[in-house]
């Protein structure tokens, strides 16, 4: 598994903060599992506060400050939660919109917490219901939130920095944005420019279900294989999403309810190297470094070269 550099989580010392992290979660699974949970119960409901919780790590980034944003937004209801790419999004009835970016360790919580020192910001609503508050939950204070005005917002989307949504995109969006870049179609699938939502966890498995090699450059990518690349994402996006997302071994991705995904039981060569493809149960998996990032795919079901191929995953689906 991938280690990445350490960030501190200055003043904080704790045993939780000061420890190696695992690859980059969460994902479009996850950011959608995240709104699905928190849709009920915040859609139609007015924020009665936007406070600052009792956290003595580093601040995370908030912006405007916490005083503008309370002017700004008590008293406003929620007309819409979305997910915009790996960012999840409070619409409200003013136009402006709350836009949270959990990043490494970021979680959005309608109770029970991992632990009460990492709560960040808490979102509180009128009435009497089952869960009258959200909140933010951020080990390594790397997760960003913003108060948006409805023009900052459409910038988000439209201002060159955010492709399409990875389950908005047609095969013809592929093929179009693949044909633009030499780049390993692994790495390019990680630029959230050319497709927003994937990261380094569902581009591997992607593109193993795809039977793409992830060192293909992804504009010699055949019309076959961009086809099967687009079915692919769909399928397992889809299907991540119906399990609530992945929670790998250090335990950090946890839904709403602080329950643990199921979406890592399916992974069939992510953080799997020398294990057994499960697809053609002959070959080891294999780890290989691109662009500082762990890919992991089976050298027998993605060879290299491969012009097309149609297979039947488990569950009867063909791609
Ligand atoms: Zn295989």
């Amino acid at each position: 598994m991938l280690i990445v550099p350490f960030s501190p989580c200055i003043g904080c010392g704790c045993s939780r903060c000061c420890r190696d992290e695992t690859d980059t979660m969460p994902e479009l699974p996850e950011v959608e599992t995240m709104v699905r949970g928190i849709r009920p119960f915040v859609e139609g409901r007015m924020l009665v506060a936007v406070c600052a919780c009792d956290c003595d790590c580093r601040p995370i980034s908030i912006k405007p400050s916490l005083k503008q944003i309370a002017q700004r937004a008590v008293g406003r209801r929620v007309a819409a939660v979305r997910r915009i790419a790996k960012r999840v999004v409070l619409e409200l009835d003013s136009g402006d919109a709350f836009v949270i970016e959990p990043r490494m360790t970021g979680l959005m919580l309608l109770h029970d917490p991992p632990d009460p020192e990492h709560l960040r910001i808490e979102w509180r609503f009128d009435g009497r219901r089952e869960f009258n508050s959200v909140w933010f939950w951020d080990r390594r204070g790397l997760g960003t939130v913003r108060l948006l005005s409805a023009d900052e917002l459409a910038m988000l989307t439209t201002g060159g920095l955010l492709g399409p949504d990875a389950l908005a995109m047609t095969a013809i969006d592929w093929r179009e944005r693949c044909a633009q870049t030499r780049r390993p179609i692994k790495v390019a699938m990680l630029d959230q420019r050319l497709v927003g939502g994937i990261g380094n966890l569902y581009a591997s498995e992607i593109l193993h279900v795809a039977c793409i090699h992830p060192a293909v450059p992804a504009a010699r990518l055949t019309k076959p294989q961009v086809e099967r690349i687009h079915a692919a994402t769909r399928h397992v996006l889809e299907d991540a999403i119906l399990h609530e997302g992945s929670t790998l071994g250090d335990g950090t991705y946890r839904n709403v309810l602080n329950q643990d995904g199921g979406y890592q039981n399916s992974h069939r060569v992510y953080d799997r190297a020398d294990e057994i493809c499960p697809t053609c149960s002959e070959a080891q998996v294999v780890r290989i470094v691109q662009a500082q990032r762990s890919t992991f795919f089976c050298p027998l079901c993605q060879r290299q070269g491969k012009t097309t191929k149609t297979r039947r995953l488990k569950g009867g689906h063909e791609l």
